[in-house]
């Protein structure tokens, strides 16, 4: 016997449980055109990569209706290849980076939203910026410039630990980062996104207050990453 549940399946239960406010974004990384199409004709229209040449070749393949999600580390030679389609870059990081997104997308006439990638955990591996940094990044005079970005929530990893206490905390952490972005409103900022959770902690993520679940294997199943 297979207890193995479709894909259509995972996605009904795991929607049916987010509250309405929750964004679901379906995590497709290494996953083949046709479990994608599956979730697609299942109902589901926003994708996550974290590879961009993988999404770009994706975008191609695939309707043209779908949100696309860069939710990976972005290196900024490669940028020019989604700023054309890209919704929401997750995983900004730096002046630097939010700059290349702003000239790339000033190229094809476009706003590219955006949200700031917070380190919350305590590994050295996880990528991200300090609380403060962040304040100053949005305060400053040079991202009021970049006419072409927004700035619209924050994005974080937990830990990767099953010490749910720290989980939350981590979590906490990001809300509380996120309330006090919200303070500062310009031109370049449209705060409604706090993008947090994945498969194995999305609940606690969404009663931390996160407005965007990552939910990758608990759709398509566990990754392969050896093919
Ligand atoms: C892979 C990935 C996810 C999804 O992880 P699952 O545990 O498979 O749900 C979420 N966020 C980011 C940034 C990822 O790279």
């Amino acid at each position: 016997m297979n207890f193995r549940m479709t894909i259509t399946e995972n996605l009904k239960t795991i929607s049916s449980e987010l509250p309405e406010h929750v964004t679901l974004v379906a995590v497709s990384k290494t996953k083949p055109i046709v479990d994608l199409m599956e979730a697609y004709n299942a109902g589901q229209r926003v994708f996550g990569e974290n590879k961009i040449q993988e999404m770009v070749d994706k975008h191609e393949q695939m309707p043209k209706d779908i949100e696309w999600h860069m939710i990976g580390h972005v290196q900024r030679n490669k940028v020019k290849y989604m700023a054309d389609f890209v919704h929401l870059i997750h995983g900004v990081d730096s002046l630097k980076l939010l700059t290349e997104i702003n000239k790339q997308a000033q190229k094809h006439k476009r706003i590219i939203n955006c949200l700031l990638q917070i380190k919350i955990a305590k590994e050295d591996s996880k990528f991200g910026m300090s609380p403060d940094d962040a304040l100053a990044l949005v305060k400053s005079e040079d991202y009021l410039n970049l006419n072409n970005v927004c700035i619209t929530g924050v994005m974080g990893m937990a830990t990767f630990t099953d010490d749910m206490t720290q989980i939350e905390y981590e979590f906490n952490t990001l809300k509380s980062t996120y309330d006090q972005l919200q303070t500062i409103s310009n031109e370049r900022t449209n705060w409604q996104t706090i993008s947090m959770g994945m498969s194995g902690d999305y609940k606690l993520a969404i009663d931390c207050g996160s407005t965007m679940v990552r939910v990758g294997s608990s759709i398509f199943g566990s990754r392969n990453y050896s093919n």
